[in-house]
């Protein structure tokens, strides 16, 4: 069985990107950067060092909405960027388990 994975056309994308460009100009959003916290790791950084990141891909169907958008560090982003799915989550999971430990 094949799982169901959106995929959002240009057109979206587009749209979206220009949502997540206004979104950073917001005082919402720079509340968030001037808290300091990276929504992934939970470190704490220097504001400028925060990136908007999609928790989902706007590829995946995700919008520029205060519930989709999250600061990250850089650190995170690449990771998110670059790691498969799979390896991301194991990303995650080894996050979480070291807070716990
Ligand atoms: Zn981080």
């Amino acid at each position: 069985m094949e799982p169901f994975i959106a995929q959002a056309t240009e057109e979206e994308i587009r749209k979206e990107k220009n949502r997540a460009q206004k979104l950073r100009n917001s005082q919402w959003w720079k509340r968030k950067c001037a808290e300091g916290i990276c929504y992934f790791c939970g470190r704490k950084f220097f504001p400028r060092e925060l990136t908007m990141e999609h928790v989902v891909p706007l590829i995946r169907g995700g919008k520029s909405s205060k519930g989709n958008v999250v600061p990250a560090c850089k650190d995170c982003n690449n990771r998110k960027k670059y790691l498969l799915p799979v390896e991301w989550e194991d990303y995650l999971k080894r996050l979480s388990n070291d807070s716990w430990s």
